[in-house]
């Protein structure tokens, strides 16, 4: 079996709370437990939609936690993140060959012709593009007029949406709900879905651990891997740490932050210790762990697919113990 590599890849739209903590812990857990590599990316893509501050918060609280990263690019003798806008250049390269692949293709709609094809069509999030009907050189023709386009991913008529999860099992998602997502925008620059992709092949991710939320989009990533040839990774999708029985923890509303809690006086060791056992028990009843003890004991099987809620109670003791 090829090494176990996991990756955090946190999008810097807010501040790091627990349930992204944890994310990335149980993905630093499943590395560390078969001595694998566990590596930091940035997703940055979506410009607009970032937090000043929000990157640093990532670096202070994964080194306050002791979940080093194990490589990236070289920043004055430390491997610093990989960080997606550092890397924009490779994208469009990887998206022509999947048009060639059959797995995307050249749309030059503008936005009056795509709400015009959704209205007619009936369907206001998915539409039959027609630009995939164009011929070769017609399309030619429009890209040497310098007309403005956006890649997007092709979904041809029979395609597998099932696949298995760790955590969830086999999963099977309706064919009508995927749409044929924008890859390339129309500035030349990656979705966030297209990069992550991209990256996740390059660098040898073995394991995608992510929230559940992404699960109704993999079969999307599915037929991008399998239209290049790639081996699809092991998917871990992860339930949701919440605030309360409704209502999930939000990085943009700045709940439950690592950084806050440790300014009152929790220490980084009980709230590892914490967030571990939320959502994912032990095969004893042991509640107090070291980090080491978590890389020992660590198994995927054992994480819950049911929601967690914060328990500030449960924390507080267990900061006791420490
Ligand atoms: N960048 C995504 C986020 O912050 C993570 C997606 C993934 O891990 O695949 O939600």
């Amino acid at each position: 079996m090829s090494k176990i590599r996991t990756r955090f890849a946190p999008s810097p739209t807010g501040y790091m709370h627990i349930g992204n903590l944890r994310t990335a812990l149980f993905e630093y857990l499943i590395a560390k437990h078969e001595d694998g590599d566990f590596i930091l990316r940035i997703e940055d893509t979506d410009q607009q939609r970032q937090v000043e501050g929000a990157e640093e918060i990532i670096y202070k609280t994964l080194k306050d936690c002791g979940l080093n990263w194990d490589e990236g690019p070289d920043i004055g003798g430390e491997h610093g993140p990989y960080i997606q806008s550092q890397r924009l250049g490779m994208y469009k390269g990887y998206a022509e060959e999947l048009i060639k692949l059959g797995g995307a293709h050249y749309c030059f709609c503008s936005e009056e012709e795509l709400q015009k094809q959704r209205e007619e069509q009936g369907d206001s999030f998915k539409f039959d593009d027609p630009c995939k009907h164009l011929t070769p050189e017609k399309v030619q023709a429009k890209l040497d007029a310098g007309e403005p386009y956006v890649i997007r991913q092709t979904i041809g008529k029979i395609n597998e949406t099932t696949f298995d999860d760790e955590v969830y099992g086999h999963i099977e998602v309706d064919v009508n709900t995927l749409d044929e997502q924008v890859l390339i925008k129309s500035d030349g620059f990656p979705t966030y879905n297209f990069a992550n992709i991209i990256d996740d092949h390059q660098m040898q991710i073995t394991h995608v651990v992510r929230g559940n939320e992404y699960l109704s989009s993999t079969p999307k990533y599915n037929l991008i891997y399998d239209a290049y040839g790639w081996d699809r990774p092991t998917y871990v999708h992860v339930p949701p740490v919440m605030k309360d029985e409704h209502h999930k923890l939000s990085k943009r509303n700045g709940d439950a932050s690592f950084q806050d809690l440790v300014a009152k006086g929790y220490l980084p060791e009980a709230i590892i210790n914490y967030i571990a056992l939320l959502g994912w028990s032990p095969e004893t009843d042991q509640e107090i762990y070291s980090l080491e003890e978590l890389i020992q004991v660590f198994n995927i099987h054992r994480i819950s697919k049911r929601p967690a809620i914060f328990d500030l109670d449960k924390l507080t003791w267990m900061n006791g113990e420490y």
